[in-house]
């Protein structure tokens, strides 16, 4: 290639070089070289020290990691016109990826000499160079997080998605059935589920649904054991995807109860194991047969990863003031709480319903109703959970098919002491002859329920009225929890199935806007497909959504195995140290408001620089005034912004008589205002306070460095008298940031934290 070609194709193919100076790209050119790679060849190999930049001039690369058990995961696709090279030049670290040729591949390469004294001494290069980077790592993080060859197709992440294909199993076992459904991520179109209904009984049916048909078989008398046989017989006979079970690469485990430790879901050991079945005692009708078949799964497919998914790790975003019982704190520590159940189920719909209002998720505020043989409401604010109806076991909360749902608390003593029952009466009494069952006297279906109700059978009315009702005021409550609702949406066999229910649930909401189609209700298939049942003057958007926990368990499993990766990345011991910034309270003032309390043409007085690029303190104070209090001297922060956001603590909450919900910087919709006072007067907002959410600024450099992107979730160890672990941190990604993670005053107090504190980066909590 000659010289003036290689400046032609760096000038008008490689965006960096756009608007490049002639004379500098004449000098670039004349000390780089032309170098061709075979198919698999190694361009740059991960861990070393990197000298070069290259542009991609034809064939095709990729850029990908590989983890310790072999498993490549592909990062970028390269191809003419990209470049590579350019992280660990700037950086000085070690090259954090393969560059590997996918074809045979030409490229023009730059030595480090050239390209430090020629190319990063331009400013827009260098400006086009961050740009591009944390592009890159946005692009990635829209797409789910799940890699740049993710198509934008799917920006909610519904496909299973894995860079080299998985056989999967989904497990979920209960004491008398076995549900388990077969994936390939490469051809989803090789799905297959079954369930074995009846396990101890004479009537035990195996049923196995795929693209082949339908089949059904009738299985002789036995335990979970032979269930598991019956079951690899059909996944490997002759209708079905697998010839042997070793080709089962991952297994997805669902779990009713985590407890307080399991925030996401984890891949089993021992340790897991056990932590499983020391919460049996808190789910002793579901954890016990979990554990079970998880003991089963792994002698039956011990090449597989085995993967624990739990119903309650969505709900651990709670907080406090809605996870807590009235009960003295101990009884908090010792971990009675609330937790919280069908979590998949809510994220799954939730997600659903985002994707149909075309919206993004974490804008949202969503009430989820999934009503089956078990039942509870959930109110996802912003992406989070933050109350469910469900509460330190699944028996709180609406009215089930067999479970009492919330009672007074004093009727079990009072059982206790009148009727003298024990606690295994009590246990079978709220958990298996109560709900529909128990009101209606003959069953806990309620497709039974309402054919009697119809026909004026008065126990099965009351017992529809009543579970109707509930619901109706557990959404009421859940909306109050948010302080708003955009969509409302039934899930689980009765959601989905009975148009009578959504009806009765609904009617009366119409002043929290909630206006139900009746004609599009009774149309709903959903079992089918995801229904829209309000009129288009509804406020909120009524949605009926087929739940698939099936799925959400396989993506979580998925998402595991990869995170296990990203988790070994993490605890590489030369990883940076992460620097703890204690955020006091603050304001971000818009220009309007700017001019409105320190007067006309005023322009904020910079008074220190803040550990953010061009952020900094001003010397300006305000008084913030709430209904109950006033807090002085708040500092200003500048540059102004587009809208006021005021920042404060619990104890500053309370003293203003203000309650912000937990939130990232700039997402004001929904949240409460305050007064504002300056010297030349006071400004009222009706929204823009928050509580900031913690979260970890970094640049894209820090991110590859860890294996993070824009918005994955971790948790920050801090080491001091005593180890303290912070979850539920948010990480965010900008060429500007400088690593730094931000804690809310109280809660540094509360823990001894001073600002300067250094923490390390524990663990992979959840991917965007
Ligand atoms: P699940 O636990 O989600 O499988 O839901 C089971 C409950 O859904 C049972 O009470 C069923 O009676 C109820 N169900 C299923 N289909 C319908 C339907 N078409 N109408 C009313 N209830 C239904």
């Amino acid at each position: 290639m000659a010289k003036v070609d290689m400046a032609n194709f760096l000038a008008t193919r490689v965006k960096l070089f756009k608007n490049f100076p002639a004379g500098r790209l004449h000098q670039l050119v004349e000390r780089a070289d032309v170098r061709t790679f075979e198919p698999n060849e190694a361009i740059l190999e991960f861990g070393e020290e990197n000298r070069i930049f290259g542009a991609l001039v034809e064939g095709q690369a990729i850029v990908a990691v590989t983890d310790d058990s072999g498993l490549q995961h592909r990062l970028a696709e390269l191809n003419p016109g990209d470049f590579f090279g350019e992280m660990a030049l700037m950086t000085g670290d070690k090259t954090c990826a393969d560059v590997i040729a996918v074809t045979r591949c030409t490229a023009i390469i730059i030595g480090e000499e050239a390209f430090c004294s020629l190319v990063t001494t331009h400013p827009p290069v260098v400006r086009t160079l961050s740009k591009l980077i944390s592009d890159r790592v946005r692009q990635q993080a829209t797409q789910g997080g799940e890699g740049a060859f993710r198509q934008g197709d799917d920006p909610y992440g519904f496909k299973l998605h894995s860079d080299s294909p998985v056989r999967l199993l989904v497990l979920n076992c209960g004491s008398s059935s076995m549900k388990y459904n077969f994936y390939d991520t490469a051809h989803e179109i090789r799905s297959v589920h079954g369930v074995i209904e009846n396990i101890g009984d004479d009537k035990t049916r195996l049923r196995q649904v795929s693209t082949l048909g339908e089949k059904v078989e009738s299985l002789p008398r036995g335990d979970h054991a032979d269930a598991f046989d019956a079951m690899i017989t059909a996944l490997t006979g002759r209708d079905g995807p697998l010839t042997s079970p070793d080709e089962v690469v991952a297994v997805g485990h669902r779990v009713t109860h985590g407890g307080e430790r399991f925030h996401h879901a984890l891949p089993i050991d021992e340790a897991v194991e056990a932590e499983i079945e020391r919460l049996s005692l808190l789910a002793p009708l579901h954890n016990p047969v979990n554990l079970a078949g998880i003991r089963a799964a792994r002698r039956l497919f011990p090449h597989a990863r085995h993967v624990a998914v739990f119903d309650t790790s969505f709900h651990q975003t709670l907080p406090p003031y809605a996870y807590l019982y009235g009960l003295p704190y101990e009884y908090a520590e010792k971990g009675i709480r609330r937790y919280g159940f069908h979590g998949m189920s809510h994220a799954y719909v939730a997600l659903k319903a985002a994707e149909t209002l075309q919206r993004p998720y974490n804008e949202l505020e969503i009430v989820s109703c999934h009503l089956g043989n078990g039942a509870s409401v959930c109110a996802i604010d912003h992406g989070r959970s933050m109350d469910t109806s469900m509460g330190f076991t699944p028996a709180e909360g609406l009215i089930m098919g067999t479970r009492s749902g919330t009672l007074d608390p004093a009727i079990l003593i009072y059982l206790m002491r009148t009727e003298g029952l024990g606690a295994d009466d009590l246990d079978r009494l709220i958990n298996r002859s109560s709900g529909l069952k128990g009101l209606s006297g003959f069953t806990n279906d309620m497709r039974s329920i309402e054919k009697a109700a119809d026909e004026g059978h008065h126990r099965a009315l009351l017992a529809f009225k009543t579970f109707c009702y509930q619901v109706r005021k557990h959404v009421g409550a859940a909306m109050a929890a948010m302080g708003g609702m955009d969509a409302l949406i039934f899930t689980g066999g009765i959601g989905q199935g009975s148009a009578g229910v959504r009806s009765l649930a609904c009617q009366g909401l119409a002043r929290m806007g909630v206006v139900l189609d009746e004609e599009k209700n009774q149309a709903a298939r959903g079992f089918d497909e995801v229904c829209l049942i309000s009129t288009p003057e509804s406020a909120v958007t009524v949605l009926v959504v087929p739940t698939d926990e099936e799925r959400m368990i396989a993506r979580e499993t998925l998402r595991t195995l990869d995170r296990s990766f990203i988790s070994s990345l993490i605890k590489k011991p030369d990883q940076p140290l992460v620097p703890i910034e204690v955020s006091a309270h603050h304001v971000h003032l818009s220009h309007e408001h700017v001019v409105a309390l320190f007067g006309p043409g005023h322009v904020l007085a910079p008074r220190s620089e803040l550990s953010q690029p061009g952020q900094y303190a001003c010397r300006e104070t305000v008084t913030l005034i709430g209904s109950k209090g006033r807090v002085d001297n708040v500092r200003v922060l500048g540059p102004p912004r587009k809208e006021t956001q005021v920042e404060i603590a619990m104890t500053e909450q309370f003293k203003l008589g203000i309650h912000p919900p937990v939130r990232e910087s700039g997402d004001l919709r929904n949240t409460p205002g305050v007064t504002l006072e300056g010297p030349a007067g006071r400004v009222t907002i009706t929204h823009g306070v928050i509580c900031a959410q913690r979260h970890i600024h970094m640049s894209p450099a820090d991110a590859l460095r860890f294996g993070l992107r824009d918005r994955y979730v971790v948790q920050v160890k801090v080491d001091g008298d005593r180890e303290l672990i912070f979850g539920d941190v948010l990480v965010r990604v900008h060429p500007d940031y400088r690593l730094s993670l931000h804690l809310d005053t109280d809660e540094a107090n509360a823990a001894g934290i001073v600002s300067g504190t250094r923490g390390t980066i524990a663990e992979i909590q959840n991917r965007a």
